[in-house]
């Protein structure tokens, strides 16, 4: 059995060193060709990575036949822990959820999920998590989140911080209405199948099949933000409108058509951005979840960003990067496979 990696990984040493003599400038904070401007410092500076979905098995593929690499996901963690440190003005990370692989061994949940927090917390600085569904499956909420040090009321995993005067951070808690993570039986729980039920006609609920455009969504893997928490959302927003703060949200699934497959849209998305659409403060809208990766802007100018998958980096490749955030613009250097993305109010979509 190949046993994941122990420290940063060595997988074709010659590969590294090529790739720094073609790509000096890749290792010196100028990604993917997206450049800082000039004389300018950013507000503050988070790293991102998204869907690690690690797991001690050998490499498969998704349902529509993309490779995984559960074994390698965690060596792209550590180069990125190593690369936020590297970079010494990171204030905090990002990991925008489903960090162990719904097919890692049950009796292994516990340790794998400890893996890979034991590699964020060598980057030196805080870590906010978000929760998805492959977290969930391998741990219920009531140990996912004391775990991961999530904060949240009654099991809940949403929460904003500010990191600067200027910002509000808003994590948003996409499986709140699930039928994964709650305890069977629990109130949430019969409510999402209830709702899968009037939705979805297949007997596997996490299969789309027959479920046409925007209804694909309506499947297992996905969630619903609940009445409360659209409350408390519309709270942080209105409280961010008074204090003049922009904010950045941040939800394991995505909000925007544009940005996201429709199997990989939130359930009631529509009913989340509606609340933000009536404010001015949101400026952008990121996510996980659906691994190919998107950038969008919708009707309202916020920019929607889904990030690249960690679990989809054929080995001693990466999709991890960090964001300059300025009073008028956000700017995510990609690493690898992850784009530079330029989030602004006159940035066009790529
Ligand atoms: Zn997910």
């Amino acid at each position: 059995m190949q046993a994941a990696c122990n420290g940063i990984c060595n997988h074709s040493l010659l590969f590294r060193l090529l790739k720094l003599v073609i790509c000096p400038s890749d290792d010196m904070g100028s990604t993917n060709g997206l450049v800082s401007p000039p004389g300018k410092k950013p507000l503050f500076s988070f790293g991102v990575i998204s869907d690690v979905q690690y797991a001690d098995i050998p490499d498969g593929q998704s349902f529509l036949g993309v490779p995984r690499y559960y074994r390698h996901s965690i060596c792209v963690l550590q180069r990125a822990v190593q690369k936020w440190n590297n970079h010494r003005n990171l204030n905090f990370v990002i990991n925008f959820g489903d960090i162990v692989d719904g097919k890692c061994p049950s009796d292994q949940s516990l340790d794998a999920v400890k893996k890979v927090d034991n590699e964020f917390q060598k980057f030196n600085g805080p870590v906010y998590h978000l929760i998805g569904n492959h977290c969930l499956y391998n741990l219920p909420r009531d140990k996912l989140l004391p775990l991961l040090k999530i904060p949240g009321l009654n099991g809940h995993a949403y929460y904003d911080f500010s990191p600067s005067l200027e910002y509000r951070i808003v994590v948003l808690d996409g499986y709140d209405i699930s039928a994964i993570g709650w305890p069977q039986g629990h109130s949430k729980t019969l409510q999402a199948l209830e709702f899968l039920e009037t939705k979805n006609p297949n007997s596997d609920k996490n299969s789309p099949a027959g479920l046409l455009g925007l209804e694909r969504r309506f499947v297992m893997f996905n969630g619903a933000v609940g009445r409360e928490q659209l409350e408390w959302l519309d709270g942080i927003l209105k409280d961010a409108t008074k204090l003049k703060q922009k904010v950045i949200v941040c939800c394991h699934l995505p909000l925007d058509l544009g940005a996201s497959s429709q199997e990989a849209l939130l359930w009631n998305y529509d009913e989340v951005m509606n609340v933000i659409h009536r404010y001015n403060c949101v400026k952008a809208c990121l996510a996980g979840h659906d691994h190919k990766g998107g950038h969008s802007i919708d009707s309202h100018g916020i920019h929607h960003r889904s990030f690249e998958a960690a679990l989809e980096c054929p080995p001693d490749t990466d999709a991890f990067g960090h964001v300059d955030v300025y009073d008028n613009r956000l700017l995510l250097f990609g690493t690898d496979r992850m784009q530079s993305t330029e989030m602004s109010k006159t940035a066009q979509e790529a």
